[in-house]
């Protein structure tokens, strides 16, 4: 697995503050994706040893909510196996922090994936360029789904149990400052944060 960037202190990529990683190699190529250097799956830096430790260090803190996998997409076939790898050891050794993904892919492509045993919240779907709302919390386009994926997998024929709603609170709406115009912050409107 290759990957982008590792973020810290992230407050735009789920519940809390997080440590984002963003991985190489994406197949969705949504119109107006705010990173498409991230879909070479080639691109990027090899995930080691060192950038696995940048990520413990950040899980080691209190504040730290958790891990959200982005990109790219963590579950593009480059990404998948390392990923699932990854949250697995997350999940023993951090039984306490949480772990979102945000995917291309739609909950019912990926619902028998082995990741999922590991994913507290999935955001799913491909950004749609005509589906854009930037009032949306956690979600660019309002195909995707904020999914509760420990609660949906429970009731794995029955529609998705949704972890939020749809839009921030009036008081807690920034959007000025949720979407600043930068390759990462725009994640936000990427499908995968996109
Ligand atoms: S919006 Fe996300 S899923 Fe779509 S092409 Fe960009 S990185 Fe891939």
């Amino acid at each position: 697995m290759r990957y982008h960037n590792i973020t810290k202190d992230d407050m735009k990529n789920g519940d809390g503050l997080r440590v984002c990683l963003w991985v190489a190699g994406c197949a969705h190529c949504c119109k107006e994706c705010h990173n498409p250097q991230t879909w070479d799956p080639n691109g990027g830096l090899p995930f080691d040893e060192a950038a696995k430790q940048e990520i413990w260090e950040q899980l080691d803190k209190d504040y730290i909510s958790g891990i959200t996998f982005t990109g790219g997409d963590p579950l593009h076939y480059a990404n998948v196996e390392a990923v699932t790898a990854l949250a697995q050891e997350i999940k023993e050794k951090y039984p306490q922090k949480t772990v979102w993904l945000y995917s291309g892919s739609v909950w019912e492509d990926v619902i028998n994936l082995p990741i999922m045993k590991y994913v507290d919240v999935l955001v799913d779907g491909e950004f749609e360029l005509d589906k854009r709302d930037v009032t949306l919390m956690w979600k660019g386009s309002s195909n995707q789904r904020v999914i509760d994926v420990q609660e949906s997998l429970k009731a794995p024929d029955e529609p998705p149990v949704i972890h939020c709603p749809d839009h921030y609170k009036v008081e807690d709406q920034a959007p000025d400052k949720l979407y600043e115009e930068s390759a990462w912050t725009m994640k936000a409107d990427c499908m995968c944060t996109a």
